[in-house]
């Protein structure tokens, strides 16, 4: 096999992955970078904490993979009898087969001085320590005793490594003295007292750190002893033995398995965590567990963070599809929520267990990350919630003001109050309590926005108020000023502008009663009642210049002349007899007519106090913005001086004719 892939068995006799070995280290002291995979497919990846690992120590050709295999099932390489050459190259790693367990299968040393294999060994004895809490130290009987034996060595070792590793800590791990071919004369009590003795030896002669110095060997380590029957000559006996052994191997106070030994990595972190270890341990580097813990932290919390953020973002995209849609989405709040509890949720699972720390800060890290992807949604949904609110405002007023006597200002604030309070409310519901957004800006430019569309529905709907009141105007000046104006008479204008006065009157009465439902100002209602008078001073006008035509004007100057020169006082038609003073009442119904001409052209009652208080102006702009001059003065006149004098020749030759008329009727009945 290649030096430099790590190995892995096939699967053996059907048995599934979960049982296949992995080369965790090879030969070329190589760490296989697929252990998380591994432990994975072992079905440990979600085990949290609830999983124990244990270590085999020992010569070679002890019979330490035999024993594993046989106590969890594993599948580790032994030695073919035939060939009796070392198989276990460097460490290798086994899932038991029924038991949360993790086994390493550690390279013996054989009692050769190569320097090499010491350092090896030492090595090893850093990175099981480190990860294990269970220390299989395996040995003959026969070698017990025998203080300058490669198994002394071996638990010097340990037992430095253990001190610079835990020394100030409270880690405990368990030396199990696993002693084989244990024959049964020496009873097991007194091999453990010797082996026992022996430690406890080496403990005294390894240098303490500094403040280390009262502690004990028994501050760190539980020692245990059992003794294994010779497989080849008491097979029975060995098989039974293992299977005793095999039932102390569970979690609690009574097994070999303990809170008080665990490492405390999670299991998900577990091939990382070896891996960097080992990292530390051959390149010679000091291995600092704290710092590795937090190291681990930040690896294992990122990786879960991101897998954690890639789901949520998967959840999130049809959300942001559709609020970018320019529709309200109903409940987004609720769903951002969701999708951040079920972030958070996943995150926490695993990375809770690590370095509190490391986890904490990139939980907050997830948290940023988690708000910043939805604050865009967020700020979307504000948008669509703006132009709802608009929408509903629009209808809301549309409705309002199709009801009869409707009173403006509380229709507006009703749909004010209906489109503010759903937008607040769906802002409400798609912030999330803690992502610190706020919605006061947008909430203000609603209002502002509002506010206008209020003021412009206001201003339509005056101006159509003030057009219904100038219609009504007209109506009821209509028939009676075009009675007034063709009876003509020195007090016509008096009793034309007393009409114009009352119907103005009952206008801006109307007016005032109206407008209050507008809540409008003083000013609007100034100007309001301004371009009222106006409009109703032009109405009147437009009147008056109808009636004041050249043939109209004319046919009235000639109704009136007749109505003198041919009836008499009691309206009936003269017969002009010879006696008759045609001359004279000629000339008086003319002159009398020919003075109306004056009275027509213009606008000057008797009272002066019926004149209306309007006064001219160059830029009359009223509330429909018309800029039109008003000029009051000019529309008092309403015949020029020529007019005058032209339409008096006019009615002066008509007025000949009814004369000559008259003399010729008194020829032709004094001829008959
Ligand atoms: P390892 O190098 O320590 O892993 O030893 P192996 O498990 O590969 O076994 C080495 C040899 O010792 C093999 O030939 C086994 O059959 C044999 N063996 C295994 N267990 C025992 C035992 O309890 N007693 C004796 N005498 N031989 C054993
Ligand atoms: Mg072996």
């Amino acid at each position: 096999m290649a030096s430099n892939t790590p190995q892995q068995a096939p699967l053996v006799n059907g048995h599934a992955e979960t049982s296949t070995r992995v080369q965790i280290i090879d030969e070329d002291k190589k760490f296989n970078a697929d252990l998380s995979k591994w432990i994975d497919k072992w079905g440990l990846h979600n085990a949290g904490f609830d999983y124990d690992v244990v270590a085999v120590f020992g010569s070679q050709s002890t019979g330490k993979s035999t024993l594993l295999n046989k106590l969890f099932g594993t599948t580790f390489d032994v030695m073919d009898e035939t060939q009796r050459r070392q198989t276990t190259k460097g460490i290798w790693m086994c899932r038991a087969e029924d038991l949360p367990v993790l086994v390493m299968d550690v390279e013996g040393t054989d009692g050769r001085e190569r320097g090499e294999d010491q350092d090896f060994e030492r090595k090893s004895a850093l990175f099981s320590l480190a990860s294990s809490q269970v220390l299989l130290v395996n040995l003959w009987e026969h070698q017990i005793g025998l203080y300058q034996g490669a198994n002394m060595a071996l638990l010097k070792t340990v037992i430095e490594v253990n001190l610079s590793l835990f020394g100030k800590t409270d880690q405990r791990t368990l030396l199990l003295f696993v002693i084989r071919d244990h024959v049964g004369a020496t009873p097991l009590a007194n091999l453990s007292a010797t082996l026992t003795a022996d430690i406890e030896r080496i403990w005294a002669s390894v240098s303490k750190p500094e403040g280390l110095e009262s502690r004990i060997l028994t501050d760190y380590f539980d020692l245990s002893f059992v003794g294994l029957a010779h497989k080849v000559l008491m097979p029975d006996k060995f098989d039974a033995d293992v299977k005793a052994l095999r039932a102390r191997f569970t979690f609690g106070p009574d097994g070999f398995f303990n809170e008080r030994y665990r490492r405390r990595i999670p299991a998900d972190g577990v091939g990382v965590y070896m891996e960097s270890i080992w990292e530390q341990v051959s390149s010679n580097k000091d291995l600092d567990l704290p710092t590795q813990q937090e190291l681990l932290a930040q690896f294992r919390c990122d990786e879960i963070s991101k897998a954690a953020f890639e789901a949520f973002s998967l959840r999130a995209k049809e959300g942001r599809r559709n609020v970018e849609g320019g529709k309200v989405v109903p409940n987004l709040g609720g769903m951002m929520r969701d999708w951040k509890t079920e972030a958070l949720r996943q995150f926490d699972a695993e990375a809770s267990r690590y370095h509190a720390g490391v986890y904490n800060s990139k939980r907050e890290d997830l948290i940023t990350a988690i708000h910043a992807y939805l604050q865009p949604l967020f700020l979307a949904q504000l948008k669509n919630l703006h132009k709802s609110a608009l929408a509903l405002f629009k209808i809301r007023l549309e409705e309002g003001l199709k009801k009869d006597g409707y009173d403006f200002a509380s229709v507006v604030s009703d749909a004010r109050t209906k489109a503010e309070t759903g937008f607040a409310e769906g802002a409400a519901e798609a912030s999330i309590q803690d992502a610190d957004w706020d919605y006061d800006l947008e909430l203000r430019q609603l209002d502002e926005e509002l506010t206008s569309l209020a003021a412009l529905s206001k201003s339509d709907e005056m101006k159509k108020m003030v057009n219904n009141i100038e219609r009504m105007f007209k109506r009821d000046i209509g028939e009676k000023v075009d009675l007034e104006l063709g009876r003509p008479g020195p007090k016509m204008w008096d009793a034309v502008l007393t009409t114009y006065l009352d119907a103005l009157k009952k206008a801006e009465q109307t007016y005032i009663k109206k407008a209050k439902s507008f809540n409008s100002s003083q000013d609007e209602d100034d100007k309001a009642l301004l371009t009222l008078r106006r409009r109703a001073w032009r109405a009147l006008k437009v009147k008056v210049d109808e009636h004041t035509t050249d043939t109209l004007l004319l046919s009235k100057l000639r109704a009136s002349f007749e109505e003198k020169f041919r009836y008499d006082e009691n309206g009936v038609p003269r017969v002009w007899g010879r006696n008759d003073d045609i001359d004279g009442l000629f000339r008086k119904a003319r002159d009398e007519t020919v003075e109306l001409v004056a009275v027509y052209s213009r606008i000057k009652p008797t009272d002066p106090s019926l004149m209306p208080a309007l006064a001219s102006e160059e830029d009359a702009s009223g509330i429909d913005g018309s800029d039109e001059p008003f000029d009051f003065e000019d529309s008092l006149h309403i015949l020029s001086e020529a007019k005058q004098v032209d339409i008096t020749s006019k009615f002066r030759r008509d007025a000949d004719a009814y004369f000559v008329e008259a003399k010729r009727s008194i020829v032709s009945s004094v001829a008959q």
